[in-house]
């Protein structure tokens, strides 16, 4: 695995790469990496893609500055990781890489009620600096296959509206979430939590499944206030649990309200805060 931490260097080896013929599938992440991220690589080897990740923990998308301060980094174990998943190589950039000073990055797009709602209301500005860092890296990488996780699905649904309005000539692969053998979503933030809190944060999953159980017989607002209350009552502090169009991302009322619904939830398990969010139907 190459490592690279100048986009000049990143680029003239991908000059070269993609003149012998190779396809390049490109996962971005924060680090502290995990199966899921691993599974991300895996797929693009799988698709014949050559693997490239990124590390960069992006200050522009962290509302809270103890948030960015306290996410875990450990690149020497990454880098590790992502060898024995056979990744072809691995971009690590300082922020001036993929920042230069003086150059105005950011990018006004409308994503509409996209970013707005769920992830939108607890952390604003989040998907501005989320949005603005993936279309930076896919300028720099110019990947034919981009891989992301369902587990952060306004996320994706962000990107692929970027992508769509930009006409950005990329393909958008969706990984499905890898989770630990209780339910637990995996997620660099797990390292922060208490054993105590460990023990908890399974209530998520238990609690978006039960949400699809339910959801054939009773109206998704009745659904997401237990859910809440089931959430609260094992020792979390919810701050949502809604019931969208997996699309628009707008409330379904009921069952027969999409083709295509799910459940997504954020809570604080003490100091840190967990996102999930299940396919209820589609
Ligand atoms: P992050 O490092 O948290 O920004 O995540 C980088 C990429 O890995 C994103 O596309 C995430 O959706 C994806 N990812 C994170 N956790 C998981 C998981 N448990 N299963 C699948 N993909 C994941």
């Amino acid at each position: 695995m190459l490592l690279f931490k100048k986009v000049a260097d990143l680029q003239s080896w991908l000059d070269s790469q993609r003149a012998k013929g190779d396809k390049i599938g490109f996962a971005p992440t924060m680090g502290a990496l995990h199966d899921g991220h691993l599974e991300l690589i895996r797929m693009a080897k799988r698709d014949g893609c050559l693997a490239v990740a990124s590390i960069f923990v992006n200050p522009t998308q962290f509302n809270d500055p103890k948030d960015l301060e306290k996410y875990p980094r450990l690149p020497e174990k990454d880098a590790a990781l992502l060898l024995g998943a056979h990744c072809d190589a691995l971009f690590m950039p300082p922020v001036e890489e993929v920042y230069p000073p003086g150059i105005e990055l950011t990018i006004e797009l409308d994503f509409r009620q996209l970013d707005k709602v769920m992830e939108g209301v607890f952390r604003p500005g989040h998907f501005k600096g989320m949005a603005t860092v993936v279309k930076r890296l896919l300028d720099i990488v110019q990947p034919q296959q981009l891989y992301m996780g369902q587990k952060d699905f306004q996320q994706l649904s962000i990107v692929r509206d970027m992508i769509r309005q930009l006409q950005l000539p990329v393909e958008l692969v969706m990984c499905p979430t890898v989770r630990e053998a209780d339910g637990l979503a995996m997620s660099s933030r797990n390292m922060r939590l208490t054993p105590e809190m460990r023990t908890i944060a399974p209530v998520i999953h238990k609690t978006l499944q039960w949400a699809k159980k339910e959801l054939e017989a009773r109206p998704a607002t009745e659904i997401g206030a237990e859910a809440m209350q089931r959430l609260s009552e094992a020792g979390l502090q919810p701050e949502y649990f809604d019931i969208v169009d997996g699309i628009s991302l707008l409330p379904v009322a009921r069952w027969a309200g999409s083709d295509f619904i799910v459940a997504c939830t954020a809570a604080f398990a003490g100091e840190v805060r967990l996102i999930d969010n299940l396919v209820l139907k589609g």
